[in-house]
C-alpha cells in the first residue's frame, strides 16, 4: 500500500471510520465499539463506558447489545443516555448504508477491514520507533491538542442549544483548553535557553490575566503544566532498558503460546518503561473533563488488588491495564492463548484427580481440546501434535521423580502494604534436600535466566508463598512445557524489597488513575485495543 494512504489510515479521523466498518463487521470486536462510542460524534464519557461493559458483562451480550439494557439501568446519567441513543440511531443508519455497499466490494467486509488495520498500523507495528512517529515534540502536542479543542469547541455548541444549567460551565472549560493550546503554541517558541519551567511561570502569567474567575479557577487546577514537566523530565533521563518486551505472540511465535508474560526494567522507580513525551500531557488534558473512573477501580480497603499479570500489564502500558481492567473492555482469546489454556488445565486437572498414566493425561487432553472449540486448520492440527508430545515428555519426568510434588494450583493472597496482592501458583515441588521450588508452566517460547532476571510473577509468587503459606522457596523456576525446559529465575541476588517497591508505584498509580499509554512496537504489538487507543494516531 503506498506510504500516502498508510499515513491516511493513521488519522484520527480516518481511525473512526475504521472502527464503524469494523464494529459493522463484527459487532463482537469491542475495541472497535470503544472507539465508536468514545468519539465524536458520540463522545460517551469513559465511566459511562464503563457502566455499559459492566451491563454488557453481566447479561453475556456484546457491547452492541448491551446498549438497550445500559439505558434502562438507573445509574446511566441523562446525557448519556441521549448519547447511546444517538450511537444507536448512527449505528442503524450506518448498517442499512453497509448492507447496500457490501455486494459492490471487491472483498469481503472482514478482508477490508483487515487490510485497513494492517495499513493503520503498519509502520508502528513494522517497528518504526514510535518516539520518532508519535506525538515527540511540543509541535506535534499542539497539533494533537488542536484536534481536541476543535472536538470540545462542536460539543459546547451542541449544548448550548440544550436547557442546562451548567453552560457557562462548559463554555468556561472549553476557554481554558483554547487558552492551554496558546499556551503550548507559545512554549513551542520560547527564546533558546529558557527552561519550561521559566517559560510556564511568564506564560501562565499573561494568560491567567485574560480570565473571569471561573476560569482562572479551571486553569490553576489543571495537571497540563505537571504533565509537561513530567515529561520534560522523562525526556531528559538517559535512555532506559527500552521498551518492555512482551512474549511472542500469534502470528510471530513460531509455534509457541503467548503467556504474554512481559520483561520489565527493575529497581528504579520508573514505573512505566517508555513514555512518548506527548502521551502524559494529552492523557492530563483528556483526564480533566472526565469524571473519575474512582467506582471502577479494583479497590479493597485502602488499596488495590492486585496479581502479576495487572503489575506486569500496568508496567507494561497504564492504558492497556485501564482498557483491560478498569474499564474491563472485552477482548477475543487469540489461537495461542486458548491453547495456552488447554495445556494448564489439562496439567491442573490430571493433578487434581491424582491421575497417574500417560493415557488418562492424553485423555483429558483430547477432551480439553475439544471443549477449547480448536478447529481443523494447518495451524490447529501443529498445535495438537505439539501438544501431545510436550505432555508424553512433561510424563516422563513427573515419572523420574526428580522431586516430590507437593502442591498444585495452590492460591496465595496477602497484604504487602495497603495493597492486596493473590495469585495462584501451578506448582510447588519438595527437594530432595527438602527445600520448595515454585514452577510456573509456560507455553510460549523460553527466555534465559539472565532474560529472566528482572521477573515480577516468580518474585512474587516466592512472596505470597511466604506470606500466605509460610513456605519459604529457595527456587523458582518457569517450565517451558513446549520445550520441556526448566529455567530457574534467578533469586540469590534478588533484593528483597524490589518487589514491595513495584508494588508501591502500580498501587499508587492506579489508585491516583495515572492511565497514560506508553506505546512500543513490542507491547503495542500484543494489545488488542490498538484502534480505541490515540497513542497510535497522528
Ligand atoms: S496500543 Fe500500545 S499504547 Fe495503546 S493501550 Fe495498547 S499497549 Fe498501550
Amino acid at each position: 500500500m503506498p506510504a500516502s494512504r498508510i499515513e491516511l489510515f493513521e488519522r484520527a479521523a480516518a481511525r473512526d471510520v475504521l472502527a464503524w466498518l469494523r464494529l459493522l463487521t463484527d459487532p463482537s470486536d469491542s475495541s472497535a465499539v470503544v472507539r465508536a462510542l468514545g468519539r465524536p460524534p458520540i463522545e460517551l464519557r469513559q465511566v459511562d463506558i464503563a457502566r455499559v461493559v459492566q451491563v454488557a458483562r453481566k447479561a453475556k451480550l456484546d457491547i452492541v447489545a448491551a446498549l438497550g439494557p445500559a439505558i434502562e439501568s438507573p445509574q446511566m446519567p441523562p446525557e448519556a443516555r441521549e448519547r447511546i441513543e444517538r450511537f444507536q440511531a448512527l449505528h442503524e443508519e450506518a448498517r442499512i448504508a453497509f448492507e447496500v455497499l457490501r455486494p459492490r466490494l471487491s472483498c469481503s467486509p472482514q478482508e477490508l477491514a483487515a487490510e485497513l488495520t494492517a495499513a493503520s498500523e503498519a509502520r508502528l507495528l513494522g517497528g518504526e520507533e514510535i518516539s520518532q512517529t508519535r506525538a515527540q515534540t511540543l509541535q506535534e502536542t499542539v497539533e494533537l491538542m488542536r484536534e481536541e479543542v476543535l472536538g470540545g469547541a462542536l460539543r459546547i455548541a451542541g449544548r448550548l442549544g440544550e436547557l442546562r444549567l451548567d453552560t457557562d460551565l462548559d463554555i468556561s472549560h472549553g476557554v481554558v483548553r483554547y487558552l492551554e493550546l496558546v499556551k503550548l503554541a507559545a512554549l513551542k517558541d520560547r527564546p533558546p535557553g529558557q527552561s519550561l519551567g521559566e517559560a510556564l511561570a511568564d506564560i501562565n502569567q499573561r494568560l491567567l490575566a485574560a480570565c473571569t474567575p471561573l476560569q482562572r479557577e479551571i486553569f490553576q487546577t489543571s495537571t497540563l503544566d505537571e504533565a509537561l514537566l513530567a515529561s520534560e523530565r522523562q525526556e531528559l533521563k538517559p535512555s532506559s532498558a527500552g521498551a518492555s518486551e512482551l512474549e511472542p505472540g500469534e502470528g510471530r511465535s513460531g509455534g509457541y503460546a503467548s503467556d504474554e508474560h512481559v520483561q520489565l526494567e527493575r529497581g528504579g522507580t520508573q514505573v512505566a518503561p517508555k513514555v512518548a513525551v506527548a502521551a502524559p500531557a494529552l492523557g492530563a488534558f483528556a483526564r480533566r473533563e472526565e469524571p473519575s473512573l474512582q467506582a471502577f477501580l479494583p479497590r479493597r480497603g485502602d488499596g488495590v488488588v492486585l496479581s502479576a499479570s495487572d503489575i506486569d500489564t500496568y508496567r507494561a502500558c497504564p492504558l492497556r491495564y485501564k482498557l483491560g481492567r478498569v474499564l474491563k473492555i472485552p477482548s477475543a482469546q487469540t489461537l495461542h492463548q486458548r491453547f495456552g489454556i488447554a495445556v494448564h488445565q489439562v496439567l491442573e486437572r490430571y493433578h487434581a484427580a491424582e491421575h497417574t498414566t500417560i493415557e488418562q493425561m492424553m485423555e483429558l487432553f483430547e477432551s480439553c481440546w475439544r471443549r477449547g472449540g480448536f478447529g481443523d486448520s494447518n495451524r490447529e492440527r501443529e498445535l495438537h501434535v505439539k501438544a501431545r508430545a510436550a505432555l508424553v515428555l512433561y510424563h516422563r519426568r513427573l515419572e523420574a521423580h526428580e522431586a516430590e510434588p507437593a502442591w498444585f494450583e495452590r492460591s496465595f493472597s496477602f497484604k504487602l502494604g495497603p495493597h492486596h496482592l493473590r495469585g495462584r501458583v501451578d506448582r510447588v515441588d519438595k527437594l530432595a534436600d527438602g527445600a520448595y521450588e515454585l514452577i510456573d508452566y509456560k507455553t510460549s517460547r523460553p527466555k534465559t535466566a539472565e532474560q529472566l532476571a528482572d521477573d515480577v510473577q516468580l518474585s512474587l509468587y516466592a512472596v505470597g508463598a511466604r506470606e500466605s503459606w509460610e513456605v519459604e522457596a529457595e527456587r523458582l523456576s518457569y517450565y517451558y512445557v513446549l520445550d520441556d525446559l526448566k529455567v530457574p529465575v534467578p533469586s540469590a541476588e534478588m533484593d528483597p524489597d524490589w518487589i514491595a517497591r513495584v508494588v508501591a508505584e502500580v498501587g499508587e498509580a492506579i489508585m491516583a488513575q495515572r492511565f497514560e499509554p506508553t506505546p512500543s512496537p513490542s507491547v503495542c504489538g500484543l494489545c488488542d485495543y490498538r484502534i480505541a487507543c490515540p497513542a497510535w494516531e497522528r
